[in-house]
């Protein structure tokens, strides 16, 4: 485990989002949603999807935001923007997946969704199919303090524990592994 205050070379990886360029055609909800089936593409669901377009054809608002941290608490207050001239919902921007909303859960089961950056990936798999470069990618090396990360298998079980309590979980994957 690394210790606190450690400096350590880090690839920082970035999208650049053009909001004037998006067109809300969806193309990088399918394909995230497609990517991160299992199988890989063996089915597509924009709900799983770790990006989402806030998409408002009648007021000419398009804007992709990308799946964030878990959050296990909400936040005390909301906020709520206009921009020039459109107002947006509460919230809209957040990137987190967080109890006040059902944004950045698989809708089944309520496990939180996070944008992995496509993992594997040369490049982001929504970059890569946005046919009008609404989204851009970037990477660069950077000097960071590491602090020890989040498993996202932990995530889940954080988020299934807050939900079900820690017993019922246990008791759930005792009774799963008598199975066999
Ligand atoms: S694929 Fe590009 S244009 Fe289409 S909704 Fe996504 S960001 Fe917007
Ligand atoms: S970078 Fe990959 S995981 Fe993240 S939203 Fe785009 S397609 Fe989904």
């Amino acid at each position: 485990m690394a210790v606190k205050g450690e400096k350590k070379k880090k690839t920082v990886k970035t999208i650049k989002i053009d909001v004037d360029k998006c067109n809300g055609c969806r193309a990088c909800e399918m394909i995230c949603s497609a990517f991160h089936a299992a199988p890989k593409y063996s089915s597509n669901n924009p709900a799983r999807s770790r990006i989402r377009v806030i998409r408002e054809p009648l007021r000419d608002v398009y804007v992709p935001v990308y799946a964030g941290e878990y959050t296990q608490a909400e936040c005390a207050g909301r906020d709520k923007y206009t921009i020039d001239g459109k107002e947006y919902d509460e919230c809209a921007f957040c990137r987190a997946s967080c109890p006040s909303r059902d944004e950045f859960k698989e809708p089944d089961s309520g496990l939180p969704l996070k944008c992995d950056m496509c993992e594997g990936e040369e490049e982001p798999l929504c970059v890569k199919w946005c046919m009008v470069d609404a989204l851009s990618y970037e990477a660069r090396e950077e000097e960071v303090e590491e602090t020890v990360e989040q498993e996202v298998l932990e995530t889940g079980l954080e988020s299934l524990a807050n939900k079900y309590g820690m017993q019922k979980i246990m008791d759930a994957v005792a009774r799963m592994s008598q199975k066999d």
